[in-house]
């Protein structure tokens, strides 16, 4: 089957691993529009964020200049447990689907908390010992995230308090389990452990919490206990600095056989995978040198890029952080009760956002149902059960490699394979059972939190 001197997978030796992490905001000539402090609507200085984030991590996500940050040697022996991530030829899915395009994926599932959200815990847990704190705080959607992070602070023996979506602390018991096993409190949000939480619960008895709702009580917590910060796992600018490990070793490994992409897809729930994978390639195109198509994949029930605009706005539902300038579709914003694929956040990286808005990346949102269908189909032809939000990414790069079947194409496809779905086995379940169904927002439903907006649009 194999049809080229191009190995199944490609591995990095350690000493190929990258040293530093890679700033895209470096090589961007419009930089991505500051946090706002929200009460001033001035830009945020270092002293106001360093009540609620660790000191290092301020520095990392308020520099827009400097090309690379080395990693510690703390993180990057951490890392060496479990990277570099294969970069695998899709060899299997390419003859199922009968393409001359050249498939790509670089996974990043191989690890306890199956997905990429790793690469940063670590390194936000390594800042937070560093700065001598006593644990950090967080919130968790799906879960991935508060596994991550409770992996990484029980290495460096942090303290970790997870607030996690109500209806996902029900509904996935394992993974509150997984997370108490690294030690970690789990606290389903709303709570009436904080004051916003006390506030939502009565303004919305029963209900099921939302992530917005969850950083706000992680912030407010992190904010009230001494000897605490808060740390988030996607959309910040720190975040897709520490994710550029991701495409640093892709594009390692691919310039080790003299390979270049045509196009890089990936998921886009906050962006930080995405973010990652794209680095050292958007840099390329940002100076100049190379041209690469770069599609981020959203769900048609949570279209930010597609759908969203381009304006001010909360990261959380409580308004206690700061504005950032992102495509939003308004921080009320909730995806329909049956969307079961993640990727659930209203917003999106700011930085991502202004590359897309300057028409450096593309974005297509996809239907559940789609999505579902494709994630089955990978996992059938080549083994590895996705994640729901993983499978966004597979996809658009299957819809792709037909483009390609069709027009007889030769195109190298790269896609990031964030992470592996054994922990959302009720969504399959849905979709096997024919019970899943597409919810796609009305544009009257997103006027109404557009109108919201704090800063106008
Ligand atoms: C969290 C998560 C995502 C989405 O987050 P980004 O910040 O957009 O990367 C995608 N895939 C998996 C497996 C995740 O856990």
């Amino acid at each position: 089957m194999r049809k080229e001197n191009i190995p199944y997978k490609i591995y990095l030796n350690e000493s190929e691993m990258p040293k530093a992490w890679y700033n895209m905001r470096a090589d961007m000539k419009q930089k991505p529009a500051p946090l706002l402090n929200p009460a001033t609507r001035q830009p945020m200085k270092a002293e106001e964020l360093a009540g609620v984030f660790c000191r290092d991590l301020i520095a990392q996500e308020l520099d827009n200049d400097t090309a690379y940050f080395e990693i510690p040697e703390e993180i990057r022996n951490f890392y060496k447990m479990y990277r570099p991530s294969p970069l695998v030829r899709a060899y299997c899915l390419e003859e199922k689907l009968d393409t001359p395009a050249k498939i790509y994926y670089k996974f990043e599932g191989n690890n306890t908390s199956g997905s990429h959200k790793l690469n940063s815990a670590i390194a936000q847990a390594y800042y937070a010992k560093k700065q001598g704190l006593k644990g950090v705080t967080t919130e968790t959607g799906a879960g991935q995230w508060g596994t991550a992070l409770s992996m990484a602070c029980s290495y460096f023996d942090l303290d970790c308090k997870v607030y996690m979506v109500k209806c996902s602390y029900e509904q996935k018991p394992f993974r509150r389990e997984v997370m108490r096993t690294y030690g970690a409190s789990v606290t389903p949000s709303p709570s009436v452990e904080t004051e916003i939480g006390r506030k939502i619960l009565a303004q919305h008895p029963g209900t099921t919490g939302s992530l917005g709702c969850a950083i706000s009580e992680a912030v407010e917590k992190a904010v009230t206990s001494d000897g605490y910060r808060y740390v988030l796992g996607s959309v910040l600018n720190q975040v897709l600095l520490h994710q550029s490990v991701i495409g640093l070793e892709t594009k390692a490994a691919l310039d080790k056989f003299h390979i270049e992409p045509d196009i890089i897809i990936g998921c886009a729930g906050g962006g930080s995978n995405l973010g990652g994978l794209i680095a050292p390639f958007m840099g390329e195109k940002l100076r100049g040198e190379k041209d690469y198509r770069i599609i981020a994949v959203e769900p048609a029930s949570c279209p930010s890029f597609t759908r969203g605009v381009y304006a001010y706005d909360f990261c959380d539902t409580g308004m206690v952080c700061p504005l950032a300038k992102m495509y939003t579709l308004g921080c009320d914003f909730i995806p329909s009760a049956n969307h079961a694929g993640g990727l659930r956040y209203h917003g999106m990286s700011s930085t991502l956002s202004e590359l897309y808005h300057q028409g450096l990346m593309e974005a297509v949102s996809v239907k559940q149902t789609e999505v579902f269908e494709a994630a089955e189909y990978f996992a059938r032809v080549e083994g590895i059960l996705p994640a729901p939000e993983s499978s966004h990414a597979i996809r658009a790069a299957i819809d792709e490699a037909l483009k390609c079947k069709e027009t007889g194409e030769e195109k190298t496809i790269v896609f990031g394979l964030t992470g592996t779905g054994y922990f959302d086995m009720v969504a399959y379940e849905k979709y096997h059972n024919g019970d899943m169904t597409d919810h796609i927002p009305t544009d009257e439903e997103l006027a109404t939190y557009r109108a919201k907006l704090p800063m106008g649009h």
